[in-house]
């Protein structure tokens, strides 16, 4: 079965003016739109055709270039759209925000590993929280990788992920990726992440 792309959650403007409508619509209209076309492509007539996203990220390692990097794209584009939400940045709350203040020393420290992580992945990649055997954590990984898959540097369970591809940010901020890490926190759907963070224990 041939996979589709996922509904943007909110209108494309919706999380401006920290990310732009221009940029979310063409990063998922065309962006994402691609990863999906082009993995479809990449399987049809394969063994790998009716397999599960989920399993062909597990085994990044084994497949094909062209499977691994839009079967990744798919797969973190998908996660992507769905930790940003109009409105964010009120902050985590609960046992997210216990384990945010007991692994950083608060939020403020949580953000700067991230954007850290973020600012210094050299040319395309993302920026990751993970929940590793049950503990937080931030890691990046290249290209459209993640840390679900065998390949990855640091493995863990993805709780929130930050696209740091130009595609993501030019735009509106050029080549100041620093300041699109800083924006994109008033964004965040803290929501969405903390559910992540439950499911992943
Ligand atoms: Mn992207």
């Amino acid at each position: 079965m041939a996979f589709t792309l996922p509904q943007l959650p909110y209108a494309p403007e919706a999380l401006e003016p920290y990310i732009d409508a221009a940029t979310m619509g063409i990063h998922h209209g065309k962006h994402h739109q691609a990863y999906v076309d082009n993995l479809n492509k990449a399987i049809a007539g394969t063994e790998h055709e009716n397999k599960s996203l989920e399993e062909l990220v597990a085994s990044a390692g084994s497949i094909t270039p062209a499977v691994r990097n839009n079967g990744g794209g798919h797969w973190n584009h998908s996660f992507f759209w769905q930790i940003l939400a109009p409105g964010g940045g009120e902050g985590p709350t609960g046992a997210l925000a216990d384990a945010i203040n007991s692994t950083f020393g608060s939020l403020d420290g949580l953000k700067e590993k991230v954007n850290a992580a973020g600012t210094t992945r050299f040319g395309s990649g993302w920026a990751w929280l993970i929940s590793k055997d049950g503990k937080l954590e931030v890691s990046s990984t290249p290209n459209q990788d993640n840390p679900l898959m065998d390949v990855a540097e640091v493995k863990g369970k993805p709780v929130l992920g930050i696209d740091v591809w130009e595609h993501a940010y030019y735009l509106k901020y050029q080549n100041r990726r620093p300041e699109y890490l800083g924006a994109i926190w008033n964004v965040i759907n803290w929501k969405k992440v903390a559910e992540n963070f439950a499911a992943a224990k």
